[in-house]
């Protein structure tokens, strides 16, 4: 609930005003995601709808501009938050008799709305674990792609595609970046860029803990080749609009330079023959000030310490540590189960207390999981402690995480121990 008000998350979640641009012929309307709109004399150019459930909202908000008819809509990725409330649209173009619409999208979205549909129930789940916080929780499915307004113009790998409509030239490009089927506008009349989620007013979502991989160095690209276009506006995937041609391109090159920068200093030290865990903490050593600070990388969303693994795993296999004890390992349960048969949980829970009291969280946390995973009983007085303090400690990284995603995820932990320790003290 913290995240959800929190400054950044409400831009993200769409919780702003909507902008309107260039003599009133663009517009920004503010959603999860953003939807770029372009007016023109032929109709009308939407580059990105929002979730399903923002359907409503976007459409009387188009509706109290303008009546022109679509005539494209443009997906920048198949993300839910991005091609989804087309709904009331199509009812509009049905009672109006109207042509449908072309809708335009790269090819690799189509692979991915049938991903969606072989693991709709695995991204529900997932869903409600990253976005725990805003109260899906409680919703039957959140998102489904069983259901889709599919593209009838489909760019393929790297070809820009481009039309015109009433003079207005709307140019599209792919790069890859946060997901592998990314198109980018550019409308060179209007100065425009609509990047989709290429730029998200947050660190790049490079590193989603629970998603495919995404990728870096192309995100680098791609942000260098939008600033060649030297845009007046940019309407970001989430957030508001970045206006003025020193601000996008200081967005776009600030971004380029922190995806450079993880990505480079990642592969340096692989070639350097070192493992995982050394990296990572180097790398939280040499981040830099200048991109820690700067308004559009605060951690809102996604994180610097996601990208170093998204980074690594990019080049990278499984076996990530150089120890073969770790290659075939044996239960965590039982390693834990052999270490309180030499020591017993008290003297765990002692010093995992000392740690807390320290200010040694993450330590306390690995102590901590010694009781609670290898404890031969689950309702031992030490064992009930160590979920109450574990607790605590999740409860105090939770409101100290900035990014929403790390936060959720500490954050549901908490609740689903708080829910077993409810059913220990019931039996
Ligand atoms: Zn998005």
């Amino acid at each position: 609930m913290v995240r959800k008000t929190s400054g950044g998350m409400r831009d993200w979640f769409g919780l702003f005003q909507s902008a309107t641009f260039e003599n009133d012929t663009c517009h920004l309307i503010a959603g999860m995601g953003n939807t770029g709109v372009i007016e023109t004399e032929g109709g009308l150019v939407l580059f990105d709808l929002p979730i399903k459930q923002f359907g409503p909202r976007l459409f009387r908000e188009i509706r109290g501009i303008t009546n022109k008819q679509v005539k494209y809509i443009i997906y920048s990725h198949g993300h839910f938050d991005h091609c989804f409330a087309y709904e009331p649209f199509i009812t509009e173009i049905k009672e109006k008799g109207w042509e449908m619409p072309q809708i335009i999208a790269h090819e690799n979205l189509l692979k991915r709305f049938e991903k969606y549909r072989m693991l709709d129930k695995y991204h529900d789940w997932l869903n409600k674990q990253q976005f725990a916080s805003v109260g899906v929780k409680r919703q039957e499915m959140v998102v489904s792609a069983h259901e889709t307004l599919d593209p009838t113009i489909i760019m393929k790998g790297s070809e820009p595609y481009s039309f015109t409509l009433s003079n207005c030239t709307f140019e599209l490009y792919h790069d890859k970046g946060e997901t592998d089927d990314s198109i980018w506008l550019w409308a060179p009349e209007k100065k425009l860029i609509c990047a989709g989620d290429l730029m998200v007013s947050s660190y790049p979502n490079v590193g989603n803990p629970y998603k495919v991989q995404r990728y870096p160095k192309d995100w680098a690209i791609a942000m260098e080749r939008m600033m060649k276009k030297e845009a007046e506006y940019l309407v970001p995937g989430h957030g508001q609009l970045i206006e003025g041609k020193e601000k996008v391109k200081d967005v776009l090159l600030s971004t380029a330079e922190a995806m450079h920068f993880v990505h480079d200093e990642v592969v340096k030290r692989m070639n350097q023959g070192k493992w995982f865990e050394q990296i990572y903490h180097e790398m939280l050593e040499i981040y830099p000030d200048k991109f820690k600070n700067h308004h559009h990388l605060r951690e809102i969303y996604g994180c610097y310490r996601f990208a170093i693994h998204a980074t690594y795993r990019l080049y990278h296999g499984w076996y990530d540590s150089g120890n073969p004890t770790d290659l075939f390992p044996a239960k965590s349960n039982d390693i834990a189960r052999e270490f309180i048969r030499i020591v017993p949980e008290e003297k765990y829970l002692e010093h995992a207390t000392s740690l807390y009291n320290e200010g040694k969280l993450q330590l306390a946390l690995h102590m901590l999981d010694v009781i609670i995973k290898g404890s031969e009983n689950e309702r031992s007085a030490a064992t009930l402690e160590a979920l109450n303090l574990k607790i605590r400690i999740l409860k105090e990284k939770t409101k100290e995480e900035t990014s929403f995603i790390a936060a959720n995820i500490i954050d549901n932990a908490a609740t689903q121990i708080k829910e077993k320790l409810r059913e220990l003290k019931k039996i």
